[in-house]
C-alpha cells in the first residue's frame, strides 16, 4: 500500500483511540531495518508507523556525508517506493527534535512537504515530533503552536511533549531528570490542550508517567499509567466528553506487558519501540559472526569464505529477526489484525 494520507492517518489514530490499542512506532535508520518493520507488520496484519530520529537521518545520509535532512529525504522517499509493495498501511514520522535542531532539520523538511505538495506530490513525512521538554512549558507550548500552524496548512499530524522522558536515547540524555518532571500533571495537560486548541489541527501528546527510553533490568522503572487517565479525566470534566488526548508513549523498549496494555485504556495510540528492535537485529549477527569465525576472517593467507562475509548473509538474518520482534511488538499493543482496507 502506498503511504496514508493524512486522511487516514487520522482515521487509523481514532480507530486506535476508540478501540483501545496502539499502533507500533518503529525507529529505522537503513534500508535493513525499514524492511523488517514492513515485512514484520504485514506478517502480523498491523498497521503502523515507521519513524527516523535525528541520529538516525544523519547516519541515513551516509556516514562520511552527515546530513540529516538529506538522509531523512532518502529514508522516506525510499520507505514510500517499497511500502507499495507490502498488504499494510504505514505513516512516516520524525522523531524528537529539540529546540536546537527546528530550524535545521523539523523545518527544511516541513518546507520540503510544502514543495512537494506544490507539485502534486505526497507529504514526506506523516507526522512530525517537537520535543520542547527541556524548554519551560510556556514556551514549549507557544512553539507548539506555531508548528502545529504550520503542518495543519500541509496536511501533517503534529506530535509534542511534555514533561520528559528519563534515560537515554540516541544522544538525548534525561538521566539526571528531576523526578517530578519524569510524571506529567493534568494541569499541563490542560494548558496544552488549550494552546493548540484553537488551531484545528491534529496532535499527539507524549506526556510522560515515568517512562524512560532504553532498557533497564526489571525494578528500575516506576510506571504510573493512571497518570495519563487522570489527564483524559481531567480534559472530560473541563471541556466535555467529546475531548479527548492522542497519547504517545515513549521509551516503551522493555516495559511490561501488563503496563502497556493499561495504557491503551487510557488513550495511547502510538508506542515507540527502538531498543529492542536494535537487539533483535543485531542478535542474529552475532551468532553469524560467532559460528562463521572461521570463513568470515581470512586466516594465515586463507582466502575466508564469501558466502558467509558477504552482508546480505547476516543481515537477511537480521531482518528476518526484527520482524519477528515487530510481530510481538504488535501483540503487545493489540494491533494485530488491525489492518485497515482503504
Ligand atoms: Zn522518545
Amino acid at each position: 500500500m502506498p503511504v496514508i494520507n493524512y486522511e487516514q492517518y487520522c482515521q487509523m489514530l481514532d480507530r486506535a483511540y476508540n478501540n483501545h490499542y496502539a499502533y507500533p512506532a518503529f525507529n529505522v535508520s537503513n534500508m535493513e531495518t525499514a524492511s523488517a518493520v514492513l515485512a514484520g507488520l504485514e506478517e502480523a496484519n498491523s498497521d503502523g508507523i515507521i519513524q527516523v530520529s535525528v541520529g538516525g537521518a544523519t547516519y541515513a545520509s551516509g556516514a562520511s556525508i552527515k546530513d540529516k535532512v538529506l538522509g531523512a529525504i532518502a529514508l522516506s522517499n525510499y520507505i514510500q517506493l517499497v511500502a507499495d509493495s507490502y498488504n499494510i498501511n504505514v505513516a512516516l514520522h520524525t522523531d524528537h527534535c529539540k529546540l536546537s535542531n527546528l530550524d535545521d532539520y523539523l523545518i527544511p523538511l516541513i518546507e520540503e512537504t510544502e514543495r512537494r505538495r506544490a507539485n502534486g506530490l505526497p507529504n514526506l513525512f506523516s507526522s512530525h515530533m517537537f520535543d520542547g521538554s527541556d524548554i519551560l512549558l510556556s514556551k514549549n507550548l507557544e512553539i507548539s503552536k506555531k508548528l502545529l500552524e504550520k503542518c495543519h496548512k500541509n496536511e501533517i499530524v503534529l506530535e509534542i511533549e511534555i514533561g520528559v522522558v528519563g534515560g537515554e536515547e540516541d544522544g538525548v540524555n534525561n538521566e539526571g531528570a528531576a523526578n517530578e518532571k519524569l510524571y506529567s500533571t493534568p494541569e499541563d495537560m490542560i494548558q496544552a490542550f488549550e494552546a493548540l486548541e484553537s488551531v484545528g489541527g491534529e496532535y499527539m501528546m507524549a506526556a510522560t508517567f515515568g517512562n524512560v527510553h532504553g532498557v533497564y533490568k526489571p525494578g528500575n522503572v516506576k510506571l504510573r499509567p493512571k497518570v495519563l487517565r487522570d489527564g483524559q479525566e481531567a480534559l472530560k470534566a473541563k471541556y466535555g466528553e467529546d475531548k479527548r488526548f492522542r497519547f504517545v508513549f515513549h521509551g516503551g523498549s522493555g516495559s511490561g506487558k501488563e503496563e502497556i496494555q493499561e495504557t491503551l485504556l487510557y488513550g495511547v495510540v502510538k508506542m515507540n519501540i527502538d531498543t529492542d528492535t536494535q537487539y533483535a537485529f543485531t542478535r542474529p549477527v552475532a551468532d553469524h559472526m560467532f559460528k562463521n569465525y572461521d570463513g568470515i576472517l581470512k586466516i594465515e593467507g586463507e582466502v575466508g569464505t564469501k558466502a558467509v562475509y558477504d552482508p546480505r548473509s547476516y543481515l537477511k538474518k537480521a531482518q528476518g529477526n526484527m520482524a519477528g520482534r515487530v510481530v510481538e511488538a504488535c501483540k503487545d499493543l493489540r494491533s494485530i489484525n488491525s489492518h485497515i482496507n482503504f
